[in-house]
């Protein structure tokens, strides 16, 4: 029986991309993922809009799934601007104070699945097996087993988790993630409006619930809505009429008239991240490692500086040739990713809590928060190195 260098199990977009960088790099790999070719090849519209940092947009060019993206539906960010509760002032972030011709790429992430997936489908050096759920893991020092529920068994020597946020994998593996729930709910759809966006990205931090409006290609958005699970309903059954007029409300009419232009669709927050992100012949990465609260829109970003390190430190291994799959070489992994998502994990969670708390004392640092971003430069440029990741 055939045994394959490594066994991913998700083909969601990080597992995939992961697949395609291995493959580049002469790993013969093995996909395993629930779902149909039919259902990855072209997804359905999922309401989700991924803003891509410029990191992520070389790692997904360098796979070959950037030029797969159909470029009439990239739309470029050139501004953004947060603002708390109802002043006008806001923290603003222009491209013209980096070194880039736009912050970043917002793209629809079931465009970005079908591209990762049309990237792999015919590389002989991946295997993909669809509708293949796994059921029980098994790894000794003569490789890995997965046990799929059809009872066939597939053998690698390195298995990867990127079984999304709630990974079973992580769980068999008995590795402890801290999560984190919001207790709130968010919804999002694509709305038209009557004047143009001018590119520019809005995080408004209203209270009780905040409200983000992204630009998309022509005049149309993107809308976010976060708020408390027990409010959720009333929302998500507002007919469309009522929704949209609610929202052109809430957004001062910046954007004239707007009108819904999509289904709307809900996803529980809650964010996780893993206690270590390996054991021997294991490995975590994308959601499985860490789950992000969207507001920063760093989930798949880290997912693929994730696969970067991966890629990179097996890639070492292989060419020393020494066993790509040990706990030494995984821990450099490990450590690396730790110190990338350890921060933003903690930071965008304090900014969540300190943006949705209802106390006076949170309610200055907000306004301080905002007036100390837009004027101290180091701040500034810091924030927006995290958010633009152009090196
Ligand atoms: C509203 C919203 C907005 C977001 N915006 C941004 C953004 O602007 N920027 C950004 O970077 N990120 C954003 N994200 C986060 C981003 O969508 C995720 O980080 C990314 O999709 C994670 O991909 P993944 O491949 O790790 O996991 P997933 O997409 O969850 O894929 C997991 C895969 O594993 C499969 N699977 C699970 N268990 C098994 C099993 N036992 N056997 C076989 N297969 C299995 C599933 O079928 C699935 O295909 C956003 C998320 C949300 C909800």
């Amino acid at each position: 029986m055939k045994k394959y260098d490594v066994i991913i199990i998700g083909s969601g977009p990080v597992g995939l991309s992961l697949a395609k960088a291995l493959s580049n790099s002469g790993f013969s790999v093995c996909v395993i993922d629930r779902q149909t070719k039919d259902n990855l090849s072209d997804p359905a519209y999922d309401g989700r809009e991924i803003a891509i940092t410029h990191f992520s947009r070389r790692i997904l060019k360098d796979i070959g799934s950037w030029d797969l993206i159909d470029q009439d539906c990239i739309s470029h960010l050139k501004e953004a601007k947060v603002l708390n509760g109802h002043s006008p002032y806001s923290l603003h972030f222009n491209f013209e104070e980096t070194n880039q011709t736009t912050l970043g790429y917002l793209i629809p992430n079931h465009r970005i699945k079908s591209a990762v997936f049309n990237s792999i489908k015919d590389d002989p050096m991946i295997s993909f097996i669809e509708r293949a759920t796994s059921k029980s893991l098994s790894i000794d020092g003569d490789g890995v087993e997965v046990e799929l529920e059809s009872g066939d068994i597939i053998r690698g020597e390195l298995l990867v988790a990127a079984d999304g946020r709630l990974s079973g994998s992580r769980r068999q593996m008995g590795i402890p993630v801290e999560v984190k729930d919001f207790g709130k709910i968010v919804i999002v759809c694509k709305m038209n409006h009557e004047k143009d966006h001018e590119n520019i990205a809005y995080e408004c931090f209203h209270y009780g619930r905040t409200l983000a409006v992204l630009p998309m290609v022509g005049k149309q958005c993107s809308v976010v809505i976060t708020i408390h699970t027990d409010k959720a309903k009333e929302i998500l059954d507002q007919d469309d009429n009522a929704f949209s007029e609610d929202i052109s409300e809430r957004f001062n009419h910046r954007l004239g008239k707007m009108s819904v232009a999509s289904e709307k669709f809900s996803y529980p927050l809650l964010a996780c991240h893993a206690d270590h992100f390996h054991a021997e012949r294991f490995v975590l990465v994308g959601d499985a490692s860490v789950g992000m609260h969207p507001v920063t829109a760093h989930g798949f970003n880290l997912g693929l500086r994730g696969i970067d390190t991966l890629t990179r430190i097996l890639n070492e291994a292989k060419t020393n040739n020494e066993p790509f799959y040990t706990h030494d070489i995984l821990k450099k992994y490990n450590q690396t990713h730790q110190m990338n998502t350890r921060t933003l994990y903690y930071g965008t969670n304090l900014i969540v809590d300190l943006f949705n708390s209802e106390r006076s004392a949170a309610k200055f640092m907000r306004r301080f928060a905002l007036r100390f971003g837009n004027n101290v430069w180091p701040i500034k440029k810091m924030i927006m190195d995290q958010l633009t990741e152009t090196k």
